[in-house]
């Protein structure tokens, strides 16, 4: 099983993005991307999209994802080649029910074509690598959806291409919310100084400052209860998730909030600072991190060509992409 996984440079990624993704991104064969080419679908700032990509892909590589595996998409042609010959196999019907474009598109004349078409680019990120499972939080789930139907139509139409994707539902389920706002998700698109979002790479007082002043509520009871103490649980989830504990017997432990928050800041810590660290040094040593990005590239082009021309053939295009 090959596991993929793209991470759109839409805002700094936060404390979320680690605990949900970064960390589990583990797999030596894995495919590790920045999606920047996602990141253009709406309005937006080129030079901060410059500066968000290579963050991003040094905060993947700090965050020790196995070398070789970690990516710029835009730097692999073939995710945006293979992107049109996949819009050239999908139907209008199909793309108009896709939850973002109907929410943030549709009926909106200056809306970027690019909103409409992407779940296609990301079925392309996905069919590239052969890849069998696909890890999703359940707002992407529709999108994989697509991706299995595409994959599908293309090998009954053209030959047998592509290997159809399996859903993992609920695979990344465990979500981390706002600090400020505990029944919404925490979001690294959230703007930027929003006190609920925890930021990988805020200064660690300002952190510390943030959780403990995370809302919650005055019944003064620590206890793990979603419904009724939304941030209590999170801290709780948030504590659990940086000591490998468990949050229901964890919350036993404790007869105050501020014990708690305490304790919850001093484990996010432990996990943040060392990765700071090690962001830090790779970002002192830019031709290093070039390197890296490199060798994920030049592994991510050799791995995806065979079906980039397999599936250009099929369709009829002669030579090779
Ligand atoms: P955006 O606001 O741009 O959607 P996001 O923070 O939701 O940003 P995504 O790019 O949607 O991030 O997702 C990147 C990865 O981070 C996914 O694997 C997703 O499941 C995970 N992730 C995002 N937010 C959280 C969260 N609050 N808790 C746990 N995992 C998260
Ligand atoms: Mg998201």
């Amino acid at each position: 099983m090959t596991s993929l996984s793209g991470i759109t440079p839409s805002g700094r990624l936060t404390l979320g993005n680690h605990l949900g993704a970064l960390r589990r991104f583990t797999d030596p064969d894995g495919f590790y991307f920045v999606a920047n080419l996602h990141a253009m679908t709406t309005k937006h700032d080129p030079r901060r999209l410059v500066s968000l990509t290579r963050e991003m892909a040094t905060l993947m590589l700090a965050a020790g994802l196995p070398p070789g595996t970690v990516f710029v998409q835009s730097d692999v042609p073939a995710h945006a080649q293979l992107a049109y010959l996949l819009e050239c196999t999908s139907y209008v019907g199909e793309l108009s029910r896709m939850i973002q474009y109907k929410e943030k598109g549709r009926g909106r004349p200056m809306t970027r074509a690019s909103l409409f078409t992407y779940p296609c680019l990301m079925a392309a990120d996905i069919l590239l690598y052969g890849t069998d499972l696909v890890p999703v939080g359940g707002d992407q789930d529709q999108h994989v959806e697509l991706a299995r139907d595409v994959a599908i139509r293309f090998n009954r139409e053209y030959g047998e291409t592509f290997v159809v994707p399996q859903l993992q539902k609920a695979a990344l389920a465990m979500r981390i919310k706002d600090l400020a706002n505990p029944t919404a998700k925490m979001s690294k698109s959230d703007v930027d100084d929003a006190v609920g979002t925890i930021r990988l790479l805020d200064p660690p007082d300002v952190i510390r400052r943030q959780i403990m002043r995370a809302v919650t509520d005055s019944d003064g009871e620590v206890r793990h209860d979603e419904q009724a103490k939304p941030g209590v649980t999170n801290l709780l989830e948030i504590l659990a998730s940086c000591t490998d504990g468990d949050p229901v017997e964890l919350a036993t432990a404790y007869s105050t909030y501020g014990a708690l928050k305490t304790d919850v800041a001093d484990a996010v810590l432990a996990v943040i600072e060392p990765l700071q660290k090690e962001y830090a040094r790779l970002a002192s040593d830019p031709g290093g991190v070039d390197a890296m990005l490199a060798a994920g590239r030049d592994r991510a082009i050799e791995a995806s060509r065979p079906r980039l021309q397999a599936a250009a053939r099929a369709m009829g295009l002669a030579g090779s992409l």
